[in-house]
């Protein structure tokens, strides 16, 4: 990858100082762009896309979507005028908008994590995937055979009220295989993994930008718990 992703560090960094590497067409009226360094999150991990400025001499454009293809980080503007590769822009990113999915996302896993807590994850329930977009839910593969809306929604604001620290940091598979809750298959072997852990509670491999603490994330509401084929839909929200 060309592109220094910078959330993957600090999710809370809101503007970077960084060069254009590379243009290409993206339709009509439309380019995606390269950058050297980024603090915009590309969607992926369940996790919406950041939007945002790049700021150059004579060339402001809005970014509306960024993506990861092809093992870059792309950002999508509106353009009848490509900027030049080599140009150094401003970049900055909608924090309103970033600070609410960072909020959806840690969500997402402080729900994971109060799952385990209460013995249905890993096991019986296995983590299969997760979106915290505008319609928030985690999807277990499995089967419940109890009720557990109440007591999960419970488990999760005890999570929130002990406002636990999260961090982040990187290690090898094998390190991260040693102390992670749960690993989803296809984990790259060849870099380090980017691992996530919540005080006092555990470890797991997250690609996503997260808050520093759960408190911050605020109330969680358990919307509901459905089994659907061999399959748990979890439906979350927050204030
Ligand atoms: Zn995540």
């Amino acid at each position: 990858m060309k592109t220094e992703p910078l959330y993957l560090n600090d999710s809370y960094l809101k503007e970077m100082d960084t060069e254009v590497l590379e243009v290409l067409p993206e339709g009509e009226g439309r380019f995606r762009i390269i950058l050297d360094k980024t603090v915009f999150y590309p969607m992926g991990g369940g996790q919406a896309t950041d939007q945002g400025k790049l700021e150059g001499e004579n060339w402001t454009r809005e970014v509306y979507q960024v993506l990861n293809k092809d093992g870059e980080i792309w950002h999508f503007v509106k353009a009848n005028i490509p900027p030049k590769v080599g140009l150094k822009v401003h970049g900055t990113i909608n924090w309103d908008r970033r600070y609410k999915n960072m909020k959806l996302h840690s969500a997402g896993h402080i729900i994971d994590f109060a799952m385990h807590l209460l013995g249905l994850s890993p096991k019986p329930l296995m983590p299969l995937k997760a979106t915290h977009d505008k319609n928030p839910h985690i999807v277990y593969q499995g089967t419940l055979t109890e009720d557990i809306k109440q007591k999960l929604e419970d488990k999760s604001n005890e999570l929130v009220s002990q406002n636990l620290k999260f961090t982040w940091y990187f290690q090898s598979l094998e390190d991260l295989q040693k102390e992670a809750i749960y690993l989803v298959p296809g984990l790259p072997i060849n870099r380090p993994l980017r691992t996530l852990k919540l005080e006092d509670v555990g470890t797991v491999a997250d690609g996503g930008t997260q808050v520093k603490n759960t408190g911050e994330v605020g109330k969680i509401t358990i919307k509901s718990v459905e089994n659907i084929d061999n399959a748990v839909m979890i439906h979350y929200s927050i204030d």
